[in-house]
């Protein structure tokens, strides 16, 4: 498989969603309804799906732009000057002046597994007016990537407005939840994990034969490009012309947060650097499977010349 080495005429990159500040907690094992566990190791992390998707991209040579909405605190304040450092166009970050900014509890086991709790604040209040005014970068980005920690709504009027003026829209749908029937029309390509795939699906994935019956019928929903993430398993691509599986890289995982998030930023990324759909998800498998080696969401991005120096 040809390396991704050398930049194509990159085209612009616009990501849609979340910021939040992951509060993380290493622990032995994972704790149980009414149970506390003691002797685990504190680490505060800028995560959210949205940021870390945008900040993958930036990492691996995107030219990105991103649009959230941060609470008027130290935590949005912080995650807008990492965004920054990292190359990121933050002109239509938004400032909720009455909700807090995103944040998230992850307590992460001994076996890289992890058990998440949201508390949305400003992410929630992203709307399709912060949109019609953020209309500049819209109109300059080539692909969009969206997740769905942002109001649905807004998810929507960005997939059809983009659609109509020829983005790319790419729609990475977690946390699963079930979707409106109408929104399928507008995407280029959707990137469920298994859970989400099933529940967009209503197929029960247990194998190769159920995640191709799966893909086909979100597929069938009127999304042309449908690419199953699957954990250690890799993922699995499905288009109109091919159905193929794409090995994960074998590494020790230690933290799997934000595993997806990596992926579909290097998935876009490639996408946006004229990369064939195949490529594309090789390369972001090696740098989502860098990432799980790594403790963190946005920190366990990984840059590119990391990726291209591995495997
Ligand atoms: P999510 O994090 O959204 O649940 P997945 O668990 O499907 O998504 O992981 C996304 C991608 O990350 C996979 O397709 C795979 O390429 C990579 N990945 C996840 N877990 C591992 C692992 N243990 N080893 C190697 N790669 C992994």
């Amino acid at each position: 498989m040809e390396q991704i080495t050398e930049k194509k005429s990159p085209k612009r990159l616009l990501v849609i969603g979340s910021s939040n500040t992951d509060m993380v907690v290493k622990i032995k094992s994972l704790p149980r309804p009414g149970e506390t566990v003691i002797g685990g190791a504190f680490l505060m992390n800028a995560g959210g799906k949205g940021a870390n998707q945008a900040v993958a991209a930036a990492r691996l040579g995107g030219h990105v732009a991103f649009i959230c909405k941060i609470g008027n605190d130290i935590f949005g304040q912080q995650a807008v000057q990492l965004f920054q450092q990292e190359g990121i166009d933050t002109t239509y970050v938004f400032t909720d002046a009455d909700n807090p900014s995103g944040v998230a509890l992850i307590t992460v086991d001994e076996h890289g597994e992890n058990c998440i709790a949201v508390a949305s604040g400003a992410n929630a209040n992203l709307t399709p007016d912060d949109i019609v005014q953020a209309e500049k970068v819209v109109e300059e980005a080539d692909f969009i990537l969206m997740q769905l920690e942002i109001p649905i709504e807004t998810v929507e009027y960005v997939a059809e407005t983009a659609f109509r003026k020829n983005k790319k829209v790419i729609l990475n749908p977690a946390p699963a939840q079930s979707l409106p029937k109408t929104l399928f029309q507008y995407l280029y390509a959707i990137t469920p994990n298994e859970t989400e795939a099933e529940i967009i699906s209503g197929v029960h994935i247990t194998d190769e034969h159920s995640a191709v019956a799966a893909a086909r019928t979100i597929a069938n929903m009127g999304v042309p490009n449908v690419i199953i993430t699957l954990g250690s398993k890799g993922a699995l691509l499905y288009t109109e012309s091919q159905a193929a599986f794409m090995p994960a890289f074998k590494v020790e995982a230690v933290d799997t947060t934000a595993a997806g998030d990596v992926f579909n930023g290097a998935f876009t990324l490639a996408l946006s650097e004229g990369r064939h759909f195949d490529e594309a998800i090789v390369f972001a498998c090696k740098a989502a499977a860098l990432s799980v080696t790594r403790i963190g969401a946005q920190a366990s991005a990984p840059y590119r010349k990391e990726v291209e120096q591995s495997f």
